[in-house]
């Protein structure tokens, strides 16, 4: 069952503008096996360690984080874009190339001190996790690491991770 999933990653050029090549996913999703071997990917290094909760970024994050927290048999929380979530919520802003964005939370998401894991399936500079890490500290939790399908390593996007967490991707490009 281990299916190559580089392969049914669709790259599709200047998507969303001109001179980014964005790295498709859903053929992956699409494909019974590929979508067994991504969630088992990014599940296995965490396995046995005490994750309480995985964290979902908005949106592919949601589709990959779920499945995830099932393998862990732990519970999920959606970090999602401004005010899509109806309670009180945690909020960080992060730079974008142009301007800026923001993150939300719910602050009863997590406890203080519960260990929790990061999903999304691309880091590219690394501010979108590195604001889900912040949303996280806000809330008193405990990062225990992060798990991305796909790494763009010419971004140096673990540059902008807190230091001594674990980052694990399953694909990289250079
Ligand atoms: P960043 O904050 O720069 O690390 O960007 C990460 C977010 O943008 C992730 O949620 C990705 O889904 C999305 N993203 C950035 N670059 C790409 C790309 N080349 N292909 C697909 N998704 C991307």
């Amino acid at each position: 069952m281990d299916t190559n999933i580089q392969q049914l990653i669709r790259d599709v050029p200047d998507f969303p503008q001109p001179g980014v090549v964005f790295r498709d996913i859903t053929p992956v999703l699409a494909h019974p096996d590929g979508l067994d071997t991504l969630i088992e990917g990014l599940s296995a290094p965490f396995m046995g360690i005490g994750i309480a909760l995985v964290v979902g970024i908005e949106s592919r994050g949601f589709i990959l984080g779920a499945p995830v927290a099932r393998q862990l048999n732990c519970g999920f929380v959606p970090v999602r874009k401004p005010g899509k979530l109806p309670c009180a919520t945690y909020s960080v802003e992060y730079a974008l190339e142009y301007g800026t964005d923001r993150l939300e939370m719910h602050q009863d998401a997590i406890a203080p001190g519960q260990r929790v894991l990061i999903v999304d399936d691309v880091i590219a500079t690394g501010g979108t996790a590195g604001a889900a890490a912040k949303l996280i500290d806000q809330a008193g939790g405990k990062l225990a690491g992060f798990a991305f399908a796909i790494e763009l390593m010419f971004l140096n996007g673990r540059q902008n991770l807190p230091e001594n967490v674990p980052v694990v991707s399953l694909l990289s490009y250079s």
